[in-house]
């Protein structure tokens, strides 16, 4: 009897999409080669999630060492950042994941191989190596993992020198002493957030009324984030556009239009904003071009995204796509990603299981934390669904002063009727460690009156949530 072969599947792109499809689709018996042009981990490892979150851990220390006196610490010297020391420890820690990654890589018996792919027709891959040369590779199925890259302002063009990227940021040698930050999305808050910690004069400008305007960001956390951001010396410009720009010798002038919208208490007329430097965080458009989708029959959407089914096949039969080169109609997050292609190497091997985006928690490493998952209550009511809202404040919570740390809530979103929980939000203390048991309360289905019944340990932040769940239940304690 004729022993049937391991399918062939070939994985472009290394990023926490790709290699976590490699790795499932070789336990599931088939004979995997990971396409990479540069380095495993893609955009989180390398240029997102982990260096950004090195960064604010040294934001954070910065922190807790001005506040030392408050904590009844006498410490006699002033925090200073040191750039160098920041960039060696960035990168020993991404050395650290990156060699865990090829660890699971030889284990699983996966192929890693070190070029760039494109896919001349149905079955072949074309791999430039880094030498000059070329492979080609056969496969019977294809996963897309080829993630996304910062997109462009026409009016503010990357240069590297005074207009950059978060790349360029993670890359600097020497802080500017000022920078505009155009886009109030994620990545901007959360670089708004780490460079005013290291002592940048930071300027937020969002063309949207709020910050954070994405419709799971509930929009009661994103006001609190609003008054801490502004207590803390960072300029917000709501409902501006820009307009222009003009680069000197020594700075970027940076024109604001101010456009028609609520929120904004100092917008009216066009605002001239100097600064050293211009960091644009206006969205991220998808790495299609180039790769030979149009021959496979692939189109893209109108934000360069591949379109996929809910089991991530796209256009093509054999061909998934994963992460954020799905786009912008999907969440483009690091732990998506990773389930996307998990989801995607079982689909490609004979699974038919759907993905979920329905528990995805959404996480801002601002300051303070911001973290969600499920429905904003504005989300819910435009669904129709009676909705009721509890907010229960940090500052009733014991271990939230014994950290010195009572800016921020939490607030639940319920069905009006049962108790059945529709989303979870809070903006506070370690709100991104919070937000687990969230997603853990709203996958299970959870009423409030369950999620009250849960022992919390005392004193611990996560007797926000307890507080908040009894209050929405009707029977309050401290909340
Ligand atoms: P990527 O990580 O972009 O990986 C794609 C890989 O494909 C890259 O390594 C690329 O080199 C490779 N590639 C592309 N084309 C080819 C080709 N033709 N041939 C060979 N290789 C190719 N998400 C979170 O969940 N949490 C965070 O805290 C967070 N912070 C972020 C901070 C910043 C500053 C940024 C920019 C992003 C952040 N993200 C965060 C988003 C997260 O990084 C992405 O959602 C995630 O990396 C997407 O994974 P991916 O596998 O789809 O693509």
């Amino acid at each position: 009897m004729e022993t049937p072969h391991p399918v062939k599947l070939t994985v472009l792109g290394a990023g926490p999409g790709g290699y976590a499809a490699a790795i499932r689709a070789a336990q599931l018996g088939a004979e995997v080669t990971l396409v990479e042009r540069e380095r495993v981990g893609g955009t989180c490892l390398n240029w997102g999630c982990v260096p950004t979150k090195v960064f604010k851990a040294a934001a954070d220390t910065m922190e807790q060492v001005r506040r030392a006196g408050r904590m009844g610490l006498a410490v006699t010297a002033a925090a200073a950042i040191d750039l160098q020391a920041l960039a060696t420890r960035q990168a020993e820690v991404v050395r650290i994941q990156a060699d865990g990654i090829h660890r699971l890589l030889r284990q699983h018996h996966v192929r890693y191989l070190k070029g760039e792919g494109t896919i001349p027709h149905w079955g072949a891959m074309r791999v430039q190596l880094p030498d000059g040369g070329t492979e080609t590779l056969a496969w019977e199925r294809l996963i897309l993992a080829t993630g996304s890259r910062p997109a462009n302002l026409p009016a503010l063009p990357f240069d590297g020198r005074r207009i950059w990227s978060s790349n360029h940021v993670l890359a600097l040698t020497r802080l500017p002493r000022s920078l505009v930050i155009i886009g109030a999305g994620v990545i901007g808050c959360e670089f708004a957030r780490i460079l005013n910690a290291f002592g940048v004069q930071v300027t937020l400008v969002e063309m949207l009324s709020r910050l954070l305007p994405l419709p799971a960001v509930d929009a009661d956390v994103s006001k609190v984030l609003q008054r801490e951001m502004r207590k803390r010396d960072i300029a917000i410009h709501l409902n501006h556009r820009v307009s222009g720009c003009r680069v000197t010798a020594d700075d970027v002038e940076v024109l604001l239009e101010p456009l028609s919208g609520e929120g904004d208490p100092s917008g009216r007329g066009t605002k001239i904003c100097r600064a050293e430097g211009v960091l644009v965080c206006v969205g991220r458009i998808a790495n299609t071009a180039g790769l030979g989708l149009e021959g496979l029959g692939i189109a893209t959407d109108a934000h360069g995204g591949v379109p996929a089914d809910a089991r991530l096949q796209t256009g093509a039969e054999g061909i998934f796509a994963v992460g954020d080169v799905l786009g912008p109609a999907r969440p483009m997050l690091a732990h998506v990603a990773t389930h996307e292609g998990l989801r995607a190497a079982e689909n490609a091997l004979g699974a038919s299981r759907a993905m979920a985006y329905n528990a995805v928690p959404l996480v801002v490493y601002s300051c303070p934390e911001l973290a969600g998952v499920g429905l904003s209550e504005a989300q819910a009511r435009a669904r129709g669904l009676p909705t009721s809202v509890t907010r229960v404040l940090f500052r009733n919570v014991a271990k939230a002063h014994i950290l010195g740390a009572i800016e921020g809530e939490a607030k639940i979103v319920a069905h009006a009727e049962g108790g059945r929980i529709l989303g979870l939000h809070l903006v506070g203390p370690e709100a991104a460690e919070l937000i687990a048991e969230g997603v853990a309360g709203l996958q299970a289905g959870l009423t409030v009156d369950e999620l009250a019944d849960h022992l919390h340990a005392h004193p611990t932040l996560s007797e926000i949530w307890q507080e908040a769940a009894l209050k929405a239940a009707g029977r309050p304690l401290h909340g």
